[in-house]
């Protein structure tokens, strides 16, 4: 089920046509509390409420003209503006191929260059999602660059992959700020871990070694991109009995996903941010999710027909 839901999360056939029947648009109010990005601010006030942080992103990836990558940066330009007159602690997240990674890479560097400098005016931090594996290395040399110039950018790791462990070594010395996530893509067991032990074993120890790095002296910012609360406190047990305190790692979830925990942990002391997604694009976005846990495809089988 997982491997159908991503091959068509992939296919540009389907891509086409599903999101524009109706039943569709209905389904994916789950996870996304609408298209346009009033709502999704209006959804930030909302977690602010509650004490949770909030990280937004528009829905794109694999732009396939430049001018779309322009108007995308335009486009967070305004919405830091926007978050900034709600007084939000809202950061804003990107994929490089909604820039123009495809196309032009220099090209994405401004833009991504451009928003980060805007998001430092306001002491946040410009983050970038990491996408399928042939955008791994890419996607990292390009952080790099970036972070040299740029300390207040944050990069998304996937720890079913297994060079992650050697790219934070790689990282470290950079002071990373790190979204540690299990990986969202369909990839080969020749460079990924294919069994939730083994992945959830490897997210755990990678989690330690950047808790290490920073009791070693770097300034690490560890976010848990996860909704496996089990393993987020073993985490937290590790950052505790490592003498570092609960707030030593941020837990980032999804809109619309375990909200009942992100208030509970958001109570019990840990920062909580909720990633909240919107625009017209959701289509592969939104099979991922449906790919996480194929229950999910029950659940909007019943949102379609009630
Ligand atoms: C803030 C954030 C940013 C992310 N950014 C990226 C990225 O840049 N690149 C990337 O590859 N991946 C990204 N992901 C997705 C990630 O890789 C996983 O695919 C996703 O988080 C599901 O795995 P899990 O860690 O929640 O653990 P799982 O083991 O899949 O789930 C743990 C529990 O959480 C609940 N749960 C998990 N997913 C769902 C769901 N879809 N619907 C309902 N319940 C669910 C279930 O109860 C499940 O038992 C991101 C995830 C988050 C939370």
């Amino acid at each position: 089920m997982r491997k159908l839901l991503l091959w068509m999360a992939r296919n540009p056939w389907l891509k086409e046509r599903l999101p524009k029947l109706w039943f569709a648009k209905r389904a994916i109010r789950r996870f996304m509390p609408g298209e346009d990005a009033e709502s999704a601010l209006d959804a930030g006030v909302m977690f602010r409420a509650d004490g949770i942080s909030s990280m937004f992103t528009r829905l794109g990836e694999n732009i396939t003209r430049l001018e779309e990558g322009d108007e995308t940066a335009e486009h967070y330009l305004g919405l830091m503006g926007d978050i900034q007159a709600r007084d939000l602690d809202g950061e804003v997240s990107v994929k490089l191929t909604q820039l123009g990674f495809d196309l032009d890479v220099e090209r994405t560097m401004a833009h991504t260059a451009r928003l980060a400098e805007r998001a430092a005016e306001t002491g946040k931090t410009l983050w970038i999602d990491m996408e399928g594996s042939g955008y791994t290395e890419g996607t990292i040399a390009f952080y790099e660059r970036l972070k040299q110039d740029h300390a207040n950018t944050g990069l998304c790791l996937q720890a079913y992959l297994r060079r992650t462990a050697a790219d934070i070594q790689r990282l470290l010395p950079l002071d990373p700020q790190i979204r540690l996530v299990k990986g969202a893509y369909a990839e080969p067991a020749t460079i990924a871990y294919q069994t939730r032990h083994d992945v959830d074993a490897n997210y755990v120890a990678l989690a330690v070694s950047l808790l290490e790095g920073a009791r070693a002296g770097r300034k690490v910012r560890l976010g848990l991109g996860t909704h496996d609360v089990r393993l987020i406190e073993q985490i937290a047990e590790h950052a505790s009995a490592m003498g570092l305190p609960k707030t030593s790692v941020e837990v980032e979830m999804l809109y619309g996903i375990r909200m009942d925990q992100q208030r509970r942990l958001a109570k019990d002391g840990y920062l909580v941010r909720d990633l909240i997604a919107y625009g017209h694009a959701w289509y592969p976005w939104y099979m991922r999710r449906l790919a996480e846990r194929p229950a999910n495809v029950m659940f909007a089988l019943r949102q379609m027909i009630g």
